[in-house]
C-alpha cells in the first residue's frame, strides 16, 4: 500500500490541466479551461477545467473529479495505481507502507471474494472445454447460437456439472474458504453446490472483475427455473450492474448510444457479430441506478424489444424512468417472435443493421402510435391514452424537448395542439406542486426546528430522485457541506485554527449521536486526520479513495455559481443568498450551533427519561447524578439558544 502521506503529496503537487492536457486540447476560457469532453461525444465543449479548485467538470454528461479521478476513468486504472502514474509525471518519490491488520483483513476479504469468483469462472470454463458432457451439452448449446471460441473465453462462459459438490470439494482443496463460497452463493448452507447442470454466464463489473453468475439449466426439470442468479453480495449490487457494460463501455462512448437488450445470448451475439455499445438488464427491470451507468457513457438509449405486444406494453413502464432522467430514448420493435440473437442469426449483421437503423422510433412517437392503433375509434379509450401519452410527455425535464412532442402527438391523435398543451401544463404543475409540498413541508419543520436546508437541495431539485434526508441529516450534511468546501480555510487568525479544527472542536461529544452513517463516519475520518496533525482542505475529499465522498465533494465544490459565472444567467437560475464562499464562518457557526442544540436536546430528553425509570425503582443516587448532568444540559442549551436567539421547539419542556 501507498504511505497515505507519499499519497497526499502526490495529490498536492498534481494539476488537474497539466494532467488533462496530455489528453484533451484544452482552451483558456478566463480564469478556467475549457474543452471538448473525452468522455461523450460532443460539438461545442463542455468540459471545463479549474485550475484553481484542481477539478474538471463536463456539463455535458456529469464526468467529474481531480487528477486521479481523471486517470481513473480515462485510463481505466484503480485509485492506487492513477496515484502511482501521478507520482512519476509530477516527479514524486512514494513510499510503499505495509497495512494495519483490521486494514488488511478488509481488503483482503473483497479481493478473495473476487479470487474465489475468479477461480469458480476457471472452474466452469475448464469444464465446458475440458469434459464429456460440458462439451456435448454445455459447448454445443453455445456453438449452436454461433458463439466463436474466442467469444466464448471473453465473456467467460462455461458450465456446471451435475455434481452435488464438484465446485465446493475443487475450491477447498485449493484452499478457499467455504464460507467465502457461501458468501457468494456459489455453495449452498448443506455445502452443496449452488449451480448445477447449467450453462455458466459471468457477470463483470466496470472494471472487468468476475462479481457474480446467472446459470440456465440444461436439463429439462420442471421444478427448477431457467435461469438462477448469484445472491446479492458486497461485490454483487443487482440493481446496479448491466450485463456487458465492461466490455460495451468503449463502444458506447464512441457510438453515443447505448443499445438495450433483454438476455444475456443477446448482448454476446450482437457483441460478436460487431455491435459493441450493447449491454442488458439482466432480468429485472430497468433501475435508476443503471440508467444512471448509462449517462455516465451517453445521454442515448436505444432499446431493442422482441416483437410481441405484452412484453412491450409492460417493458414501457421501465421507459418512464428513462425519461425522467432526461435520455433520449429510441425503440426498436422486432419481427414478431424474434429476439435479438434469433433475428440476427436469421438475417445476418448487415441486415440487423439496417433494420434496427430504418425501425429505430422516438420513444414518445412510438407510444402514441401504439395507444392509438390501441384504442381504434372509441372516444373513452382515445381520452384514457392521451392521458397517458401527456404522463409521459410530463416527465420530460426539458421544456422545449416538451413542446416539440406535443406538436407531433397532436398530429397523430388528430386532435388540437393547445389541448394537449393544457393537459400536459396541468401534469406538470401537478408534479411540481407535489415536490414543492415536499419543500414546505421540508422548510416548515427547518422553522420549527431551527434546521437549515443545504442549498444544493434548494437549488437543484431532482424530480425523480427525491432524497431521504430527514431528521439531523439536513444539519449533518450541511456541517460535512462546509467542512469539504471550507474546512482548510483559517477560521480564527489569533488562535490559528482552522475551520475545520472549530467544526470537530464542537462535535467531539455528540460525535456518536449522528443520524446518518456517512456523514458520521466523513466526520470521524477528519477527527482521525486532525488528530494526527494532517491538514485537511476540499483536494482532500476530492481526491479521496471512497468514490461516495469524493462525488459528494464534488457536488459540493461545483454548485453552479461557483464553478462559472454566468451559469445562473444560461439556465435561468436567480439566487437570493450570497456565494457560500462569502460567507462560511458565519455559516459554520450557525449550523454547528443549531446541530448541537439539537442534539443536546436529544440528549436531554433521553436523560429525562432515563430519570423518570430511575426514580421508579427508587433509585435515588443515580436519580441525583442524573440531575446533575441535567443541570448541566441546561445550562449548555441555555448558552445555545441566546446565542442563536431561537425560540425553544414546543414540545421540549427543560426547566
Ligand atoms: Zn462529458
Amino acid at each position: 500500500m501507498i504511505d497515505p502521506k507519499s499519497v497526499q503529496e502526490v495529490l498536492e503537487v498534481s494539476r488537474v490541466e497539466e494532467v488533462i492536457q496530455d489528453f484533451v486540447n484544452l482552451k483558456r476560457r478566463g480564469v478556467n479551461y475549457i474543452g471538448l469532453c473525452p468522455f461523450h461525444n460532443e460539438k461545442t465543449p463542455s468540459f471545463v477545467v479549474s485550475p484553481a479548485k484542481n477539478i474538471y467538470k463536463c456539463f455535458g454528461c456529469g464526468q467529474a473529479g481531480g487528477p486521479p479521478q481523471f486517470l481513473m476513468e480515462h485510463e481505466h486504472l484503480s485509485f492506487p495505481e492513477a496515484i502511482r502514474q501521478l507520482a512519476k509525471k509530477f516527479g514524486v518519490k512514494i513510499e510503499e507502507k505495509e497495512l494495519t491488520p483490521e486494514a488488511r483483513q478488509q481488503q483482503q476479504e473483497a479481493e478473495s471474494l473476487y479470487l474465489v469468483n475468479q477461480f469458480a469462472k476457471e472452474f466452469y470454463d475448464d469444464k465446458l472445454f475440458n469434459t464429456d458432457i460440458g462439451r456435448s451439452v454445455g459447448l454445443n448449446y453455445f456453438k449452436e447460437r454461433g458463439y466463436r471460441e474466442e467469444t466464448i473465453k471473453k465473456f467467460g462462459l462455461g458450465f456446471s456439472l451435475d455434481s452435488k459438490d464438484a465446485l465446493t470439494l475443487a475450491a477447498v482443496n485449493k484452499g478457499y474458504n467455504l464460507e467465502l463460497l457461501k458468501k457468494l452463493g456459489l455453495t449452498s448452507q448443506y455445502d452443496r453446490d449452488f449451480f448445477r447442470s447449467r450453462v455458466m454466464f459471468t457477470i463483470h463489473n466496470l472494471s472487468g472483475k468476475v462479481i457474480a453468475f446467472a446459470g440456465r439449466i440444461m436439463v429439462k426439470d420442471v421444478k427448477a427455473p431457467k435461469y438462477v442468479n448469484s445472491p446479492e453480495t458486497e461485490i454483487y449490487h443487482k440493481s446496479k450492474v448491466l450485463y456487458g457494460a465492461y466490455f460495451a463501455k468503449q463502444a458506447i462512448r464512441k457510438a453515443d448510444e447505448c443499445i438495450l437488450v433483454e438476455g444475456y445470448t443477446d448482448v454476446i451475439s450482437l457483441h460478436q457479430a460487431g455491435i459493441e455499445n450493447v449491454v442488458a438488464s439482466s432480468g429485472t427491470s430497468l433501475t435508476v441506478q443503471q440508467i444512471k451507468l448509462i449517462k455516465r457513457f451517453t445521454p442515448n438509449v436505444k432499446i431493442l424489444y422482441d416483437g410481441d405486444f405484452a412484453g412491450v406494453k409492460a417493458a414501457m413502464r421501465g421507459v418512464d424512468l428513462l425519461l425522467e432522467q432526461d435520455m433520449n430514448v429510441k425503440i426498436v420493435l422486432l419481427p414478431e417472435g424474434e429476439d435479438p440473437d434469433s433475428y440476427l442469426s436469421k438475417v445476418g449483421i448487415s441486415s440487423f443493421r439496417e433494420y434496427s437503423e430504418q425501425q429505430a422510433k422516438d420513444f414518445i412517437m412510438f407510444k402514441a402510435n401504439m395507444l392509438k392503433e390501441e384504442a381504434g375509434h372509441d372516444p373513452i379509450q382515445r381520452s384514457n391514452l392521451i392521458k397517458e401519452i401527456v404522463n409521459s410527455i410530463s416527465l420530460i425535464p426539458d421544456p422545449i424537448k416538451r413542446s416539440l412532442y406535443i406538436k407531433e402527438c397532436a398530429q397523430i391523435f388528430e386532435v388540437p395542439e393547445q389541448l394537449l398543451v393544457g393537459e400536459t401544463n396541468k401534469s406538470v404543475t401537478r408534479k411540481f406542486k407535489r415536490t414543492q409540498q415536499d419543500k414546505e413541508i421540508a422548510s416548515r419543520r427547518a422553522e420549527r426546528t431551527g434546521e437549515a436546508i443545504p442549498e444544493s437541495d434548494v437549488l437543484l431539485p431532482a424530480p425523480s430522485e427525491k432524497r431521504v434526508t430527514s431528521g439531523d441529516e439536513f444539519q449533518e450534511r450541511d456541517i460535512v457541506r462546509i467542512l469539504m468546501a471550507f474546512g482548510g480555510e483559517v477560521f480564527d487568525e489569533e488562535e490559528k485554527i482552522s475551520v475545520a479544527e472549530y467544526i470537530l472542536h464542537n462535535l467531539e461529544d455528540v460525535l456518536e449521536d449522528f443520524d446518518n452513517e456517512f456523514f458520521q463516519q466523513i466526520i470521524k475520518e477528519v477527527h482521525q486526520q486532525l488528530e494526527q496533525k494532517q491538514n485537511i482542505s476540499d483536494q482532500y475529499f476530492i481526491n479521496h479513495e471512497n468514490e461516495k465522498i469524493s462525488e459528494l465533494a464534488i457536488g459540493f465544490l461545483t454548485s453552479p455559481y461557483e464553478f462559472s459565472a454566468n451559469w445562473a444567467e444560461k439556465h435561468d437560475i436567480h439566487l437570493s443568498q450570497k456565494p457560500p464562499e462569502q460567507n462560511f464562518s458565519i455559516d459554520s457557526i450557525e449550523a454547528l450551533k443549531r446541530f448541537r442544540l439539537k442534539k443536546i436536546i436529544n440528549i436531554c430528553e433521553k436523560n429525562q427519561e432515563k430519570i423518570k425509570e430511575l426514580a421508579l425503582q427508587g433509585k435515588d443516587e443515580e436519580v441525583a447524578a442524573h440531575m446533575r448532568v441535567h443541570q448541566k444540559l441546561v445550562e449548555i442549551r441555555r448558552e445555545l439558544t441566546d446565542e442563536l436567539k431561537t425560540v425553544v421547539p414546543k414540545g421540549y419542556n427543560l426547566r
